[in-house]
């Protein structure tokens, strides 16, 4: 295949593709989907307007074209969409492609579903858990899913061959921290690896303020107090965790410090929305529309033209921009739920 290096006006390559493959959930975690606005009333995407299967596997075609060579699958809760494993196998023939995650929330992982991710060569998974305690992950996820559903998702994930899992821990002061050290404890010598995430200001519904984020370096200290840690190098240029290893030797943790230490100046990363408009950032306010141009008969080459002058272009760094501020810098951003993590 013939793949042209498009970079941005900081240097940046195109590498990684987010597919959001619908817009729903079946929680109502409250930094993203808060019941308030998301309740009976809201208005999903309609089924015709999403991408579907063919759209996104010529899409992904497109953008290997232009570097990416990594592809995860989130939303909304992914496994709500039927038959992913089929958009799985159809994605893993382009050409290019080296590697396909999935971010859920573990709630509809089944062994079958499991397994049939990965005989369709979904390579790894993240699985999304805001605490180990039960009152503290039900009450976060707002619809009073029990901590021990997931903990099978994971188990289910691991039978059929996807471990080591990521598990995200999105950490709120006096929310969920209590729940930091307990976490660890959980999946200390698992295999498995926690990392602990920021809580940001992504979107407009979820009413963030900075004196509820947790800086990671505190998160480290309260672990490290417990089980002393030491950090590890990156596996790779533009890593967005750092890594931390247990002294004893009970496996690896990770911090994502996307509000205290952001890291924009590595941004590869692009998102599409389920009904088929690119962001060039998690924070922007504005899409580019792919699926009107692919309804209308645009060429692949057609394509390609667009998202290269439109990643030339690319000045983004909301991250980098917004340190120091104690408040959202004042856009309308799109919804975490809309265009995934
Ligand atoms: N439903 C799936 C899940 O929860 O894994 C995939 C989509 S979810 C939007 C992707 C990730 O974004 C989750 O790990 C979630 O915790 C994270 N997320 C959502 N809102 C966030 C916020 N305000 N700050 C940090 N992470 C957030
Ligand atoms: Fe759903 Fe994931 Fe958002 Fe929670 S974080 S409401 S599981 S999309
Ligand atoms: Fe990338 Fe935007 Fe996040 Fe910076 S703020 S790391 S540019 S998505």
């Amino acid at each position: 295949m013939s793949t042209v290096t498009v970079t941005d006006t900081m240097d940046r390559p195109l590498r990684d593709l987010r597919i959001s493959l619908t817009d729903r959930c079946n929680f109502r975690c409250s930094y993203c989907m808060p019941k308030a606005l998301f309740g009976a009333n809201h208005a999903f995407m309609p089924r015709d307007q999403l991408l579907s299967f063919e759209e996104i596997t010529r899409l992904a075609g497109v953008f290997t074209g232009l570097g990416v060579r990594k592809l995860r699958l989130t939303g909304g809760e992914p496994l709500i969409r039927r038959d992913i494993d089929k958009l799985i196998g159809m994605l893993s023939a382009v050409d290019g492609v080296e590697d396909i995650s999935l971010t859920t929330n573990a709630s509809l992982l089944t062994l079958d579903r499991a397994r049939a991710l990965k005989a369709a060569g979904l390579n790894r998974i993240t699985v999304s858990l805001d605490g180990i305690d039960d009152n503290t992950f039900r009450a976060m996820n707002d619809v009073g899913f029990p901590v021990a559903k997931v903990l099978e998702g994971i188990d289910n994930a691991e039978h059929a061959g996807l471990a080591p899992i990521k598990i995200n821990m999105v950490v709120q002061k006096g929310v969920n921290d209590h729940d930091i050290v307990p976490m660890a404890r959980h999946f200390r010598g698992s295999g498995h690896i926690v990392r602990f995430i920021e809580f940001m200001d992504v979107g407009n519904t979820n009413g963030w303020q900075l004196d509820q984020v947790l800086p990671s370096r505190e998160v480290v200290e309260r672990i490290d107090a417990e089980w002393p840690v030491e950090p590890l190098e990156p596996n790779y240029r533009g890593e967005v965790a750092e890594r931390y290893r247990y002294r004893d030797g009970a496996g690896e943790i990770g911090m994502i410090s996307s509000v205290s230490q952001p890291f924009c100046g590595d941004c590869s990363r692009a998102r599409l929305s389920a009904e088929g408009k690119l962001y060039t950032c998690l924070f922007a306010s504005a899409g580019h529309d792919l699926r009107d141009r692919l309804r209308a008969g645009a060429s692949d080459a057609d394509l390609a033209e667009f998202l290269a002058a439109l990643w030339r272009r690319r000045a983004d760094r909301y991250s980098e921009l917004r340190t120091g501020e104690t408040k959202p810098i004042d856009t309308r951003k799109i919804e975490m739920s809309y265009i995934g993590g």
